[in-house]
């Protein structure tokens, strides 16, 4: 089965052909990270107007990448939602116009469950039952997946997300957008114990905190202003040691809870080096299996929307075709039925 995959929801524009499901045929990403990096964050009609403009050469290089034609392709994927509405509606609209114009089904893709299953691609063993941990720019959360489409939330953050928490930090101390790549680079370099930022554990519950965080980060720095390129590092050591930690302990303590050997991370806050080095260094002692996709697949890609699409077609069949989606939403990671 050849899924050909579109993925807007925010400020990369992507398509991917990829084959049952782990086999990607080509990967190809056009992002608008330097359009959006003086503002310090994503632009949403900025995001959309660049969507418009990259659509058709990154679906058409897609193919070509990996040598295919719509002969040879099954089924058309795209990201549904969540997302930037406008962006979200080119990649949808190019999804249904080449349904249509082609006659092949349509599969809606909820983003976090590509964010979700961005860890089979590259591990043909994973199976569930196992924990997902998405850290992305919008969301972190904590979800048992206890069989493909059959899930259930534990819990999620209550205000900042881990990569927005890193994109605003970045912005206080005069960093580069997005912030996340550039605090874990800067913190190779620093002092995690440089400066204490407590660990927002929130006991008694899943859920996730990081306003604070980002608050005593404000403070401190108000306190004890930046005074040269050192101190910069220590802040982003401490500050990335504070936010790893906290993902880890709190993921460990639900896999445990729930009797899972696995855990597969997703979103482009698990291409952290530390994050990465915590969870497989705490996954050995635990036996607990420890799944993390390579960096292209952490951050927004359409590769990982077709894998999701392949395991859930597999589950539902097709259910669509460009007539009969009206609505593109399914905002909600729903469990499949
Ligand atoms: P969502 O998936 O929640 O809709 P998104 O798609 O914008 O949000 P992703 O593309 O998955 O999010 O990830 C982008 C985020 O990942 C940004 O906040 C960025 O700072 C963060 N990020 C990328 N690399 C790193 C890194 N090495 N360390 C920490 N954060 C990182
Ligand atoms: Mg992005
Ligand atoms: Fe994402």
């Amino acid at each position: 089965m050849n899924i050909l995959a579109i993925e807007t929801s925010c400020d990369e524009t992507s398509a991917s052909v990829v084959s049952n499901g782990t086999d990607v045929k080509s990967a190809i990403i056009s992002s608008q990270i330097a359009v959006h990096a003086k503002f310090f964050g994503v632009v949403p009609e900025l995001a959309s107007r660049e969507h418009i403009k990259n659509i058709n050469p990154v679906i058409a290089a897609s193919l070509k990448k990996a040598g295919f034609s719509f002969d040879n392709i099954d089924a058309i994927a795209f990201t549904s939602g969540p997302g930037l509405a406008g962006a979200l509606l080119v990649g949808a609209t190019a999804a249904k116009t080449l349904a249509s114009v082609y006659s092949k089904p349509l599969i809606p893709v909820n983003h976090l469950e590509g964010h979700l299953y961005s860890s089979f691609i590259e591990n043909k063993s994973l199976r569930p039952p196992f924990l997902s941990v998405i850290i992305s720019g919008g969301h972190t959360e904590l979800i048992v997946v206890q069989d493909f489409g059959k899930y259930k939330i534990l819990g999620a953050t209550r205000d900042d997300a881990a990569g927005e928490a890193f994109d605003k930090a970045a912005k206080m101390l005069g960093l580069s957008y997005p912030g996340g790549p550039v605090i874990d680079k800067r913190a190779a370099d620093g002092n995690p114990e440089a400066v204490h930022f407590t660990r927002p554990y929130l006991k008694g519950s899943w859920d996730f905190s990081f306003s604070g965080i980002k608050t005593a980060l404000l403070n401190y720095l108000k306190q004890n202003p930046v005074k040269n390129e050192r101190y910069i590092n220590d802040i982003c050591a401490s500050f990335r040691a504070a936010i790893a930690e906290t993902l880890c302990f709190k993921s460990f303590e639900a896999a445990k809870t729930f009797g899972l050997k696995r855990i597969a991370l997703g979103g482009g806050v698990s291409s952290n080096a530390l994050i990465r080095k915590l969870f497989l260094d705490v996954g050995k002692k635990n036996k607990i299996e420890v799944f993390i996709p390579s960096s292209l697949y952490c951050t927004d890609n359409a590769a990982m929307i077709g894998c999701a699409a392949y395991f859930k077609q597999r589950v539902l069949g097709f259910k669509y075709n460009a007539q009969q989606l009206k609505s593109s939403s399914s905002l909600q990671l729903t469990n499949w039925k």
